[in-house]
């Protein structure tokens, strides 16, 4: 029989790296909530429709990289590729235009899109995201970005690039086509087939293409930036002049155009330069999506958000350390004492520690070469002597302290201090 494997892009999580895996996602759910964000989960699989209406027909992740497949009842569903499009369907689904101004949103969770796999880009990945709906203003924008820059310097990822672009809206976007297709149509025959099938419905695909001849005729495209309306230009110089007061460095990327339909106005993007994370450098992709809660049916509400992938996040933070598993290990000197071993396990456990023991019988060598293997700060032993004067022998293995402690309070005070 062959070999039963995961599917190819797709990677399992074992244990032994889940503890980088939960600092990071502990870590984000507490800026999110600092922030004023509350979590949203939504189910992976969504019908089809969703993502073709917003993400848009004409991009890479709906020609090419979605997983769809017809149910038993042969309706088009899809692995989702990414979360604003779930959200927002969920925030119009469930009428909370109608319940509250302004909606602060986040999520984590597993992203599927059939890219070709390398490092840093794989078929299943995991994102974590902020959504805010209702406010249209370039403070909210300012302070998104600035939360994505403080959560990265919570991990110790210090060395990265905030890049900043306006796509403008509504008028704007629509004078800067015309001017984009002028520049482009005489190029046509010279740009790879994708934009040449591409150039008349969606022309600023043709802007992050990634293939070399197309970068090369991108280059001296018009920028949108010079092509701003009033009311844009006055946002982004907003969004700018309110990071200068965060102090957060930034740059202004004219040809940042990213690879969704649905963005307006603020695009944003962080790259990494730092840890081990090659070409697949950008951690963070964000922006405002002004249009889609109207184009969904519902209300003109204003939107933001941003997506962060977690695989790239640990790249970038190769060295870092993540949280040990356990708290104590326990020894255990003879076979027979292991139904008080069990005993006292649940003490500690009821009393809030990460406690564990290797009830195999094994030698008290090997019990302790588990214990530090585990990561736990405390190694306790439990011995005839111990049991018969209710006492634990405690060993902090990080520091200097051993010594026998009684079995009861005095022990989980020791544990906690
Ligand atoms: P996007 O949803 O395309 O704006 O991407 C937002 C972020 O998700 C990127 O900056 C990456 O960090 C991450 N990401 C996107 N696609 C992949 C992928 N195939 N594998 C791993 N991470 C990804």
């Amino acid at each position: 029989m062959a070999k039963l494997r995961s599917v190819k892009g797709m990677n399992d999580l074992l244990p032994a790296e889940i503890g980088r895996w939960h600092r990071v996602e502990r870590t984000f759910e507490r800026m999110a909530e600092r922030y004023g964000f509350a979590e949203v989960r939504t189910p992976i699989l969504e019908p089809t429709e969703l993502f073709v209406r917003s993400i848009g027909e004409v991009t890479d992740i709906v020609e090419k990289e979605m997983y769809t497949f017809e149910d038993k009842g042969g309706k088009s569903l899809t692995l989702r590729p990414e979360g604003t499009a779930s959200c927002a369907r969920a925030y119009l689904q469930h009428n909370v235009p109608n319940l509250e101004p302004v909606s602060k949103w986040y999520y984590l969770g597993p992203m599927y899109r059939r890219e070709r796999p390398a490092k840093g880009r794989y078929r299943q990945f995991y994102q974590a995201g902020c959504e805010v709906y209702g406010d249209p203003g370039p403070h909210c924008d300012a302070e998104m970005i600035d939360m994505v820059v403080r959560f990265l310097e919570a991990l110790g990822v210090r060395d990265v690039e905030v890049l900043i672009n306006s796509l403008g809206s509504g008028d704007t976007r629509e004078r800067y086509r015309e001017a984009l297709l002028a520049y482009l149509r005489p190029h046509a025959a010279k740009l790879s087939e994708d934009s040449q099938r591409r150039l008349e419905r969606n022309p600023l695909r043709v802007l992050d293409s990634k293939a070399a001849q197309d970068q090369e005729i991108a280059a001296d495209a018009p920028r949108l930036i010079d092509h701003l309306g009033e009311e844009d230009a006055a946002h982004f110089e907003e969004l700018k002049a309110t990071l200068d007061a965060l102090g957060t460095p930034y740059q202004v990327d004219s040809s940042l155009v990213r690879g969704l339909d649905y963005y307006t106005r603020t695009l944003f993007e962080v790259r990494g330069r730092g840890g081990d994370l090659g070409a697949q450098n950008t951690l963070c992709g964000g922006g405002r999506y002004d249009g889609m809660i109207r184009d969904f049916g519902g209300p003109p509400v204003p939107a933001i958000g941003f997506a962060m992938g977690i695989e790239r996040l640990l790249l970038s933070m190769e060295e870092a350390e993540g949280e040990a598993a356990l708290d104590a290990f326990l020894v255990v000197q003879a076979p027979e004492l292991r139904r008080d071993a069990v005993v006292l396990l649940r003490k500690l456990r009821d009393a809030g520690f990460r406690a564990d023991a290797d009830l195999r019988g094994k030698s008290m060598k090997s019990q302790f070469r588990r214990a530090d293997k585990s990561g736990a700060r405390w190694a306790l032993v439990l011995g005839e002597q111990e049991k018969a004067a209710g006492e634990v022998r405690v060993k902090d293995l990080r520091g200097d302290f051993e010594g026998n402690v009684a079995d009861g309070d005095e022990l989980i005070a020791k544990l906690r201090g």
